[in-house]
């Protein structure tokens, strides 16, 4: 059998699905920009569209100007080089992602943590440094979100080109002799340049060890998301001389969601996105562009004058409740399966199959088919509910990863009746419900 066998299914409607989101999810993004700024910002379900579109140019040099802003794209080449450069440097430990179709393994160096010290100690070193906590890093992130939306975007799409024609250069064999042909994603051998350039030709595109896509899943993006989150807090302190609680609340809870991430590195190796995936446009633009600046809405939304909340101690409590049941819903599933998997929860109730593999029908995994989703799902709540209830824009995001889980979980559904048939029947007739137990 072929190491690459051709892609038959194609993913999001194909070609026009592929074309719709490269050209829609950048314009959304480029939308938040415009209606979450100083001087203009979304009230209520109110939308000036004329306000909106005036801050664009209405010229081609201007438009150039905008996309290609040379102190936005000096500052984030520099964010991604350092980036880059202290993911060599700094020390982790080794592991291993899941075999192969080849059947290797290829390496990774897992350094979340130091990652995460050197950039918490810069902050809190520059924080410290400055006069009158003004940081004119944060400053410039504040100031330019609409140009750095369209940079990381521009960038993103550049990188999935490279890797793309990366990916027909066939790769030296360890021994030096000859060379060997890469591994391709599943999904994106379709011989369609602009379908297999979105969605991701080959599987895991590496210079020498240094592995772009765990790179990209964690750093630059989740990251710059922390950054711009600060960025809020900084504005609001210099321009209200105080913080609301609300800002203060989206912060703290989106930072231990962006640390946890960060320093749990080895989760990453066994999940779609690293297993499956290829990386082209879809992840690039998912990891670099669409994380920080869609997850940001809410930050961005209270950042804005006349947006400021007070929550309250009652408020803050219930939401941090909300967080505190999802997180625990998410992390304890999740760890459940995964223990149960490597053979040390054998008195829970499971189905065995015929492909070897046994499916858990007990605990958390008794309760619905993704109980680990729903606890994701209510994390995404917490990061909304402070914002209150003046505008649906800033519950994009529950709207969003509804969807974006909903779609996962059907996608999971194919693989699992393809891969284990009858028993999946049986499994489904034993755990009915898919996501949220007795209601989906
Ligand atoms: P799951 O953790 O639900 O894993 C699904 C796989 O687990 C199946 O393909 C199957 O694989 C195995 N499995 C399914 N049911 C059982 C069972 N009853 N017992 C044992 N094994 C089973 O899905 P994901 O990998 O999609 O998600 C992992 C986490 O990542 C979730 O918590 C999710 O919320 C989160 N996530 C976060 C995203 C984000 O952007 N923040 C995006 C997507 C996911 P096998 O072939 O091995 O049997």
């Amino acid at each position: 059998m072929s190491l690459n066998p051709p892609t038959t299914h194609r993913e999001f409607s194909g070609l026009p699905g592929a074309i719709g989101i490269t050209l829609g999810l950048p314009t959304l993004i480029t939308f938040f920009a415009l209606i979450t700024n100083q001087t203009y910002s979304i009230q209520g379900i109110n939308l000036d569209i004329n306000a909106v579109l005036n801050q664009l140019p209405n010229s081609t040099e201007g438009w150039i100007a905008l996309c290609f802003d040379k102190q936005c794209w000096l500052a984030y080449l520099a964010w991604f080089g350092i980036l880059v450069a202290l993911d060599f440097i700094l020390p982790g430990t080794a592991a291993q992602g899941v075999e192969l179709r080849d059947g290797s393994k290829l390496n990774y160096k897992i350094n979340g943590p130091a990652v995460s010290s050197v950039f918490v100690a810069v902050l809190l070193a520059r924080a410290w440094q400055v006069k009158g906590y003004f940081l004119p890093e944060l400053q410039f992130v504040y100031d330019h979100q609409l140009e750095l939306t369209l940079v990381t975007t521009i960038f993103s799409m550049l990188l999935a080109v490279f890797v793309y024609v990366c990916s027909f250069i066939p790769l030296t064999k360890p021994n030096g002799k000859g060379t060997h042909e890469r591994i391709l994603s599943v999904n994106g051998n379709t011989r369609n340049p602009i379908y297999d350039w979105f969605i991701g030709r080959e599987l895991n595109p590496r210079i020498g060890t240094w592995d772009i896509k765990l790179f990209c899943e964690l750093r630059p993006g989740m990251l710059l998301w922390l950054l711009i989150n600060l960025s809020c807090v900084h504005q609001q302190y210099h321009q209200l001389g105080k913080v609301t609680d609300s800002l203060i609340l989206v912060n703290l809870l989106q930072a231990f969601y962006i640390f946890d991430g960060v320093l749990n590195e080895n989760g990453l190796l066994t999940m779609i996105d690293v297993t499956t995936d290829g990386f082209g446009f879809m992840l690039s633009f998912g990891d670099l562009a669409w994380v920080p600046w869609a997850y940001s809405l809410q930050s961005r939304y209270l950042s804005c004058p006349g947006n400021e909340i007070e929550l309250g101690w009652t408020n803050l409590s219930l939401i941090v409740l909300v967080k505190v049941v999802g997180f625990y819903i998410f992390r304890s599933a999740n760890k459940q399966k995964s223990d149960f998997r490597s053979g040390k929860l054998d008195h829970l109730k499971s189905i065995q199959t015929k492909t070897g593999s046994k499916l858990l029908i007990d605990g958390w995994w008794g309760l619905s088919q993704h109980i680990n989703y729903f606890g994701d799902w209510l994390i995404g709540w917490s990061w909304c509910l402070p914002t209150g209830f003046q505008t649906p824009l800033t519950y994009f995001y529950v709207i969003y990863f509804g969807t974006l889980l909903l779609h996962r979980q059907i996608r999971d559904e194919t693989k699992c009746r393809g891969k284990y048939g009858k028993d999946w029947e049986k499994y489904e007739k034993l755990v009915p419900y898919k996501i949220i137990p007795y209601i989906y």
